[in-house]
């Protein structure tokens, strides 16, 4: 008998080994065990299959050395989604392992569980009648009585058996129990002894515990209502539906309803979310409904946190929802029924940096067939992808036009930059109109958002005599000032370097800064308004954890005035004092060398202008620009999301671009200058052989040289047409690859793919 195992290595598959006649009839699909590998160190890994046959390759075929544990760790049909992913995304499998796996997973060795003792009603008394007379058994010791009453309330019991649903029986601990009810040990053991509760044994996790007792429940309106009933119709026939609905209509509501939904089925849901809005804001709300049925999986969780929520959704009592981020995709999944992905259209959806480079929406989808489960996408700006399956009839379609409470879209008015400078009157980095609405908005106590898509001080610093501009040691690309450390930072490999103190061109000594980074807003901001309190949100002021959460907290709780951020602060966060919006440069989103520019570029106002005026009042957005002709911003301003997607449509079947072809890029990099060049020529070559036209390139990307690797890129695009086999094309590349990196001298490029790239 043999094993085909995944080890953590960025190569191949799986690797056969020899299973040892002592496990040969207990190991499983999906065990874990420890191997020797390369020389001879030991990994763990993953059992993937078992078989009879081993492939008649030359090499010496090894045992496995150890079995770690009889029962799976990974399930079968985690192991198809790998699998899938490996395939699809063009990485290793071994790759998707480590990503999958928390590391305590990984590692050798068995975890602890942690216990805690809960305290339940007894089974008998889910029933109105039995749990009267019970109440009235115990008149005569009102302190049984008072205990029971407290445990009622706590479990949310009877609301359960109103709405005779066993899943909204909330979890209370022994400890809890007797702190709030401020009874002793003995009350408790008396209603023990008499069969009317029962006490056991819970796995917790200890930092995801709740207090909350009442299913909080807002009732919808009419719009959400309707919509709700469209999604469910929808879900009765097909997989993945939208539900499109502008800023602030309410989304979340919706969400809820269809949680409760499932959990009253006894399945589980995913609920994916970026991670900036998955703060306390969204997860407070949740917490309000589901309780400790709800566990949150973040990119700042500890192993050990990781390691917990993964050993409960293995566990028999599952969390019934999970919210979380992107990898939360590979937690094990017992009984999954629905997959909602909130802001269907963020970037951060995609992994970038290691491999696997996969989409969480798009494996979201694989994940959800895999387990016969359904999809809800949702956002108020969807991405071209998403809509275009809508109006081919892939995905259904729900649409919700109206904000909650009937408060209307914020009325966007732009402002010609190009204009006010000629004419002298634009007072850098603020219009006047613009300076005029954070005047009234601070005098009326009501709050501000800036919106710069540029973090630091000033991105240009540039010698004033000889136009010499600093750039990074390691990366070609020039660097940005930073006013905090008053250094230059460079943004692709973090490095930071002093201000020379004379130009190393011309040895002349003025240095000068230009253009607007968030830090220096904030500066401008204190020049004209010294007692405004600010706040910025941007990567610099959210290193740290927690980072994140206080600053929206503090802007929500209205102790900061003007909150200053890059995209971060457009992402599905609720703030109900915001009067203004300011977008103080539309035209750096404009510019960007990449066929997604304007859709992004729509996305990102759409999505910061829905942040003004969301609870009581319309609100207000500025809008500066120098290209205030450029179609793009009246969409913007007149919320036209068709014309947006009807004009770039247009533009992606003109110039051969997703949805109408797959896109694949090569990436090579290598220290060597000459040696990625010439490994990219041949990959090139080869590839036009292959596939004929619609390879491009090799192309020095805009940025061709980061952390002392220099990197060309070559584009593939391939119809979306059935005719030509996704599957045969990925299979070419890889084989391709490896004939560049079989030629001596080349052999340490490092090829990688990008499938459906970003
Ligand atoms: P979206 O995600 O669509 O932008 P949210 O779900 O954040 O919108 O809702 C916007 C605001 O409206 C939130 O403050 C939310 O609490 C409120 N809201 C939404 N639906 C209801 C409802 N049915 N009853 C009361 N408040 C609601
Ligand atoms: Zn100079
Ligand atoms: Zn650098």
């Amino acid at each position: 008998m043999y094993a085909e195992v995944i080890l953590p290595v960025p190569v191949g598959r799986s690797f056969t080994y020899a299973i040892p006649a002592v496990c040969a009839d207990i190991i499983k699909v999906g065990c874990k065990v420890s191997v020797p590998f390369g020389r001879n160190k030991l990994h763990t890994g993953i059992v993937l299959s078992l078989h009879e046959n081993p492939c008649s390759n030359a090499f010496e075929i090894k045992e496995i050395r150890e079995l770690l544990g009889s029962e799976p760790v990974v399930g079968e049909k985690d192991l198809r989604l790998w699998e899938w992913i490996a395939d699809y995304y063009m990485c290793a499998l071994g790759d998707v392992m480590k990503a999958a796996l928390p590391s305590a997973v990984k590692q050798t060795g068995n975890v602890k569980v942690k216990k805690e003792l809960h305290v339940k009603l007894a089974d008998r008394l889910f029933d109105k009648t039995a749990l009267n007379e019970t109440f009235e058994s115990l008149q005569k010791t009102p302190r049984r009585y008072a205990l029971l009453r407290k445990l009622v309330e706590m479990t949310s019991f009877d609301t359960a058996i109103k709405l005779n649903n066993r899943n909204l029986i909330r979890q209370v601990s022994r400890a809890q129990l007797l702190h709030e009810s401020n009874t002793s040990a003995a009350v408790l053991l008396g209603l023990k002894a008499k069969g009317i509760i029962e006490i056991y044994e819970y796995e917790v996790l200890p930092q995801q515990n709740s207090t909350g007792s009442i299913v909080d429940m807002l009732p919808l309106s009419d719009s959400q209502q309707k919509a709700l009933d469209e999604i469910v119709n929808i879900h009765s026939h097909k997989s993945v539906c939208l539900l499109h609905g502008v800023t602030s209509s309410g989304k979340t509501e919706i969400y809820i309803r269809l949680i409760l939904q499932m959990a009253a089925q006894g399945k589980q849901v995913l609920y994916l979310l970026p991670e900036i809005a998955l703060t306390t804001q969204i997860t407070q709300r949740l917490r309000r409904v589901f309780g400790d049925e709800m566990g949150v999986y973040h990119s700042r969780c500890t192993d050990a946190e990781r390691l917990e929520i993964w050993q409960k959704q293995r566990s028999d009592k599952p969390f019934q929802l999970i919210v979380g981020v992107r990898s939360s995709i590979f937690l094990p999944q017992k009984n999954l029924g629905l997959v909602i992905v909130d802001e269907e259209h963020e970037t951060s959806y995609k992994q970038q940096e290691p491999a696997p480079r996969y989409n969480a929406r798009d494996t979201a989808i694989m994940l959800a067939h895999i387990h016969n489960a359904r999809v809800l996408l949702g956002s108020a700006t969807p991405s071209i992808e998403t809509y275009h399956n809508t109006t081919l009839g892939k995905y259904g379609y729900v649409k919700l036009d109206q904000r909650y409470g009937g408060i209307m879209l914020p009325q966007i008015d732009v402002v010609d930059v190009q204009d006010l400078v000629r004419r002298k009157i634009m007072n850098q980095p603020f219009s006047p109109m613009l300076e005029q609405e954070m005047q009234q908005a601070l005098e009326h106590g009501e709050q501000v958002i800036l919106f710069q898509n540029r973090r630091g001080y000033a991105p240009v610093v540039e010698c004033v005599q000889c136009g010499w501009i600093p750039t990074c040691e390691y990366c070609d690309v020039s660097l940005t000032y930073h006013h905090e450390d008053q250094k230059l930072h460079c943004h692709y490999c973090g490095n930071s370097f002093p201000i020379p103190a004379k130009c190393p061109n011309c040895g002349g000594h003025d240095l000068r800064s230009y253009g607007f980074g968030t830090e220096k807003i904030e500066v401008e901001v204190h020049k004209r308004f010294p007692k405004a309190r600010t706040a910025r949100l941007d990567l610099d002021t959210t290193r740290s954890r927690g980072s994140y959460s206080k600053i929206i907290d503090d802007f929500a709780q209205g102790k900061t005035d003007i909150l200053i951020g890059t995209q971060m602060v457009s992402k599905g966060l609720d703030f109900g004092n915001v009067r203004t919006v300011g977008i103080l440069d539309a035209d750096t989103m404009l510019n960007r060398p990449d066929f997604r520019c304007h859709e992004r570029a729509y996305q990102m106002m759409a999505q910061v202008a829905g942040r003004a005026g969301r609870r009581n009042r319309r609100g207000h957005v500025i809008l500066q620009t120098r290209r205030a002709d450029n179609p793009l911003i009246s969409q913007v301003v007149n919320g036209d999301y068709i014309s947006m997607f009807q004009e770039q449509m247009l533009q992606r079947q003109q110039f051969y671009y997703p949805p109408f072809y797959r896109l694949i890029y090569v990436w090579l990099k290598h220290r060597n200058e000459v040696v990625v060049n010439k490994s990219a020529l041949m990959m090139t070559r080869l590839m036009q052989q292959a596939f004929g036209g619609g390879v491009l390139g090799p192309d020095r990307p805009a940025v061709a040289r980061i952390n002392m690797l220099h990197i060309r890129k070559i584009a593939l695009k391939v119809a979306a047409s059935p005719r030509v086999s996704p599957t045969e094309v990925r299979k070419k590349l890889r084989t391709i690859a490896e004939q560049v990196t079989s030629v001596p001298g080349l052999h340490s490029t490092m090829i990688f793919f990008d499938v459906d790239p970003l």
